[in-house]
This record gives C-alpha cells, structure tokens and sequence, in this order.
C-alpha cells in the first residue's frame, strides 16, 4: 500500500496554490487584467541585471562540464568561503564555511534543518502566524507542532503565550523575521527577550533548543533593522534562501548555516548533511552556487517594492482596513471585516479580488495580500477594495 498521508498531501494543495489555480482559470474566462491576484510571493520585480549578467557570463566563459557537474554534497568550498566572508564582513559574526551547507531554497534548508535536530515526537515551536508549510515539513520529520500566538496589532512575539509552548519536549523554535504573513520584523528587545527565555530554559532542562532563523527575506525591509540572531543566541541555525531577494523563486537556491556557537556544531553539521543525504538534497544546482558566489554583495530593488506597499497600505487603511504596519518581506496582513476570513475571501471574490485567509497561517480572522505584484495591478483593484470594504458599514 502506498503512503496515504503523502497521498493526502499531494492532493489536498495549500491553500494560497489552490487560490493561484484558480486565478488561472479565472483569468482565462475574464481575462488576465480584470483579475487581482494577490495569493502568492512570487516576486514582480526581476532579478538584479547583475545576476542576469553573472549568470550569462558562467555559461559562457566557464568549462561546461566544470559547470554544471556535481559540486561536493554539501556545496562548492569557495562559494561557502565567500558566503561565510560576507557574513563576517555584514554581521560581524565568525561564520565557518565548514558549516554552511548549500541548497535548493528556504524549503530545503528548513526540512534539512527540521530532519536533522528532531527525534520522533519532540516539539517544534511556531510562532503563529507562520508559513503553513513548516507543519508539513515538522510533522513528516515526525515532530509536533505546537503553535504560539504572536500579539494581535504588531505582531511581535508573546512571550506569555511562548512560555507555555516552551516544554522540555521542545527541539526548536522557528523565527520568521521580516515575516510571512505579516510583514513584521521582530525587533531587537524581542531577539533578546527570546535568547534569554530559551537560554533560561535549557538550563532548566538540561536540553538543546534551537532557533531555526527563516530568512528568505533578511533583504526585504524597508528602513528597519533585523537582528543577526545568531549573534544574540549559540544554538542557532540560519535557514537563508535568495528566492525572494535575488527574484529567483523558481531556480532554488539558498543555504542552511550552522552557527559555530552551537553546541557539539560538528555533530548538528554533519547530522545536517546526513538529512540532506536522507532527503536526496545533495549538490545544489552548481549554476545557481557560482551565480551567487560571484553576486553575494548584489542587493534587490526595493523601491519598487517599497512603493507597492505604501501605496497599497495607504489605500487601504483610508478606506477604513485594520492593516498590521508592514516594515518587511511584501505582504499585507489585513484584518477581516468579519469574523470569518474565509466567508470573506468568498466575498472579495465577486470583486475578483484573490486574497488568502490567514487560518491557514494559524491566525483566524485575517487575509493576506501579497504586494509582489504590478502597481497597475494594485491600483487597479482599489475601487474594487473600497467597494467591498463599504459592503460592511
Ligand atoms: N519560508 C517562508 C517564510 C516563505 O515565505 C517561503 C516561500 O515563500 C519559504 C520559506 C520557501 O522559500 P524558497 O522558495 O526559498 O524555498
């Protein structure tokens, strides 16, 4: 018999891929500009013509069989040279390329990390709301999630609510900071504030927690800070990805750092690349390791992004929209004017308005928007945003 939980999986789509679906199909009926999509991070702005450049230039000035043939498992020594040099140059931190390990985007870093601390039945915490797919990667990885509410209106972490989710069974926390769904980034008071309860807590139980640090948007803010956390707690693994900063979703690439402060570093590193074994994740795509090796200082363009998201806030909360301040990533985190997010994603529909409902973030009562999309897409779709937002006055 086959495996009917991965059946499951792989019939029931997440929601915000059911949403694109169906914006396909929409589109088809009623053509591509009568229709606002706004269900998926999939970046608007195009790749950093250096990266273009760098990538072209690899194709045609390097050996192709060099190229493109398998790096070593855990990806090319000089690109983990000049990863950890940058680094230590942007964050003054002593990162050791001996423990980074290269790979196919922000996913594989997680569900490498995920296999490679967990034992059946320990306890991964997320810091609700949160990427739906961290419970996807947990749960096969044989962990539990636990969920813990961020505080409503900043969405900084609470630690109250994180103080009961913290147990002796706890193997990680997962921080997502600039955030998705939100678009917070979790200040620097809140990074401490976090070390100190984990650091206390591992004391008390004589265990490891770990951070898991998810990072595919550490480049998208716009004018905040984002603490380097494994500056601020030892047992930290970075989960970096350039899908979102460098405008390559689809050609997956990213790395898993191993902090060197952690405990017993050389053994969490080599369990790291024993779950890349396990899952088939060796030798990220080479191409995509000397593109980034030869653009780790290209940085993206964020005024687009950065126009989107105050013209679109902007907008919104005149209309009268509780929208959750977004300092990072290019989501909206919207408070629904009903209880029921999903009754009024339903509504937004007859706008053809596609907005995702946050219950599967673990947050009821609230949508995402995603402002990775045109300023004409934007702009276009506010009549239709004040109208629906007039439905319930
Ligand atoms: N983590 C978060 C919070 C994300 O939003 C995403 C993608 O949208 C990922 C991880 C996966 O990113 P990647 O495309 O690098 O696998």
């Amino acid at each position: 018999m086959i495996n009917g939980k991965m059946t499951e999986l792989g019939k029931k789509r997440s929601v915000i891929r059911e949403i694109f679906e169906y914006a396909k199909v929409r589109k088809a009926e009623i053509g591509d500009s009568k229709v606002f999509d706004f269900s998926i991070g999939n970046p608007s702005v195009p790749a950093p013509a250096a990266v273009t450049e760098a990538m072209k230039r690899l194709i045609s000035e390097t050996d192709p069989v060099q190229l493109h043939g398998y790096t070593s498992a855990q990806g090319d020594a000089g690109v983990r040279k000049v990863i950890a040099d940058n680094v230590k140059s942007r964050f003054d931190f002593d990162a050791d390329p001996n423990l980074i390990y290269m790979t196919c985007g922000a996913a594989a870093s997680l569900t490498v990390t995920i296999n490679a601390i967990v034992n059946s039945g320990d306890e991964i915490v997320v810091l609700a709301p949160y990427f739906p797919e961290y419970r996807v990667f947990a749960e096969k990885a044989g962990a539990v999630v636990v969920e813990s509410p961020c505080r409503e209106g900043d969405f900084q972490i609470d630690f109250e609510a994180l103080k009961k989710a913290v147990t002796s069974k706890t193997k990680a926390v997962i921080v997502n900071s600039p955030n998705n769904p939100t678009g917070a980034v979790f200040s620097e008071d809140t990074i401490k504030e976090l070390a100190l309860l984990l650091e206390k807590r591992q004391q008390e139980y004589g265990t490891d927690i770990y951070i898991i640090a998810d990072e595919p948007y550490r480049e998208l803010v716009y004018g905040a800070d984002v603490p380097y956390i494994p500056k601020y707690y030892k047992n930290t693994v970075v989960c970096y990805s350039y899908s979102k900063s460098f405008s390559l979703p689809g050609e997956r690439i990213g790395y898993i750092l191993v902090s060197p402060e952690c405990n017993n570093c050389g053994e969490l590193y080599a369990a790291v690349c024993g779950a890349g074994r396990a899952l088939g994740f060796v030798c990220a795509p080479s191409l995509l390791q000397y593109t980034v090796r030869d653009c780790v200082n290209v940085k993206p363009d964020l005024e687009t992004y950065k126009t989107n998201r105050d013209v679109f806030y902007g907008a919104l909360t005149s209309y009268g929209y509780t929208v959750v301040p977004p300092d990072g990533a290019f989501y909206l985190f919207v408070k629904s004017p009903e209880p029921d997010a999903n009754a009024f994603c339903e509504r937004a529909k007859k706008y053809e308005l596609l907005l995702v409902p946050g219950d599967d973030f673990g947050c009821k009562g609230y949508v995402r928007i995603c402002y990775c999309v045109s300023r004409e897409q934007i702009e276009n779709s506010l009549p239709a945003f004040k109208a629906l937002i007039e439905e319930y006055k």
